[in-house]
């Protein structure tokens, strides 16, 4: 692309700075990401992922407690190790909320009301989580670990871009690394990578070659899913195909609105959106994709700016909406949900993520789907390099999607290049 990052985009906008894909760091104890930042003064701060929970006919639920006790709830069963149960994970999240309500708030199981809506709600929300169309599409056996620590660990105004400007030795007017060649706006179009043990050549689309004993890949597995097919030649083995076949890559959408100067009140860090089954209902079919976004964020790199979230086919519908429409819509639906506690001016711009649809992301980040299971080492086979016939590695694969236990986050993306980077000088190729 035009730019470095890939999946993580920090945009000036507000007051301040957006964060377009990763936001959080995940996790703190072994976290590359974090340590980075710490060898660098720089702080990162903890923003919880409270609620404040708005419904569909405009009035806000008004005990806060026990919904963010049962969204924290819901929250920790997404990490925990199901290991006797085999399904969704909606199915298992939804199994324990209910034990968990008849125990603790056994008057909630009367209200036929709540439930549904709050389970409507933690699907909404737990998909974009993860990425997925719905939460039952995720393996409720994942195998993602998380970090210790806290798990939404912010990097406020300095934005995530900073990692990069840490890892590259630019930050705060740094010098840069003299012997780093970074080649923007040049796409790659195929892998030549002689069996023989002969050098490996980079094709690019603007007629450009390079060649290298080694190439470490780290496309998206989106991007691997599109073009596997051209992208290597000779192509790859079939264990790495059924591999990049079978693991699934979701979209995940954010849309991102500035105003004059903050609107809204309070210190949750989400605003979440809770639909009443007969206001569903009576939404055309045209607007269902409302009923996924599942509320609105306050980014915590600036002070005037909301972000909407989406996920799935409902993000990939939104990601080709013309601007207009989908601004007017979102308004819309921001109005339904908090315009009877708010008088809501217009935005002044807004910004709209394109990760599924962008050719050089083709996805926002990868999920162990409902067939994990049974394909318990597809990660690795995507993580497995190409080998010559002397059985040195010559093609490497690194990236979110080849980290086993990591997946799907920044720190899983870095460790699997100094996993790769490892590989080659473990084989003493230097
Ligand atoms: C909306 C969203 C929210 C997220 N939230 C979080 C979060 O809060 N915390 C977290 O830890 N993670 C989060 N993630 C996930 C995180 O951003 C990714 O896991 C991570 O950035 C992936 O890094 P990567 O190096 O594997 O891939 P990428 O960042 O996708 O890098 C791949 C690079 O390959 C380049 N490329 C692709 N095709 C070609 C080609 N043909 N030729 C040349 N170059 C090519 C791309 O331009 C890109 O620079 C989020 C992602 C999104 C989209």
């Amino acid at each position: 692309m035009d730019r470095i990052g890939g999946r993580v985009r920090t945009v000036p906008f507000g007051d301040g700075v957006v964060e377009v894909g990763a936001e959080w760091i995940h996790g703190i104890r072994n976290s590359s990401t974090y340590r980075t930042a710490m060898q660098h003064n720089i702080t990162i701060i903890p923003q919880d992922p409270t609620f404040k929970v708005y419904r569909s006919d405009g009035t806000e639920t008004d005990d806060e407690l026990l919904l963010n006790d049962l969204v924290n709830f819901c929250f920790v069963m997404v990490g925990q190790k199901h290991i006797n149960f085999v399904g969704g994970l909606g199915e298992f999240i939804t199994r324990r909320l209910l034990l968990y309500v008849k125990a603790k708030y056994p008057y909630l199981i009367k209200d036929t009301g709540f439930l549904p809506e709050f389970v409507g709600l933690m699907n909404a929300y737990i998909s974009v989580h993860e990425a997925s169309n719905d939460w039952n599409e995720v393996n409720a056996l994942s195998e993602y670990e998380d970090l210790k620590g806290h798990q939404h660990m912010s990097w406020h105004r300095y934005g995530y871009k900073t990692l990069f400007e840490l890892m590259l030795n630019t930050y705060n007017n740094g010098s840069g690394l003299p012997n780093l060649d970074i080649k923007l706006n040049t796409e790659v179009t195929q892998i030549i990578w002689p069996e023989d043990g002969a050098d490996v050549r980079v094709i690019c689309a603007d007629g450009s070659t390079y060649t290298s004993r080694h190439v470490i890949v780290t496309v998206s597995l989106g991007v691997l899913k599109d073009r596997y097919t051209t992208l290597f030649k000779p192509g790859l083995p079939w264990k790495k195909i059924e591999a990049i076949e079978k693991t699934s890559i979701g979209a995940v959408d954010k849309i991102i609105f500035k105003f004059d100067k903050a609107w809204w009140r309070g210190q949750e860090t989400y605003y979440g959106f809770m639909w009443k089954a007969e206001d569903k209902i009576k939404l055309p079919i045209e607007d269902y994709w409302m009923t996924k976004v599942f509320g609105a964020s306050r980014p915590r790199g600036s002070s005037n700016t909301l972000s909407l979230w989406t996920s799935g086919e409902m993000g990939k519908l939104l990601e080709q909406m013309p601007e207009d429409i989908l601004k007017r819509k979102c308004m819309e639906l921001l109005r339904k949900f908090m315009g009877k506690c708010y008088d809501i001016p217009e935005p002044t711009g807004m910004i709209r993520s394109t990760w599924h649809s962008n050719p050089f992301t083709r996805g926002s980040y990868s999920y162990d789907n409902r067939l994990t299971t049974q394909n318990a080492n597809d990660r690795r086979f995507l993580a497995e390099p190409l080998v010559d016939t002397h059985g040195v590695p010559r093609v490497l694969f690194a990236g979110e999607a080849t980290d086993s236990h990591h997946f799907s986050t920044v720190h899983g993306a870095v460790d699997s290049g100094y996993r790769e980077a490892m590989r080659l000088m473990n084989n003493r190729v230097f």
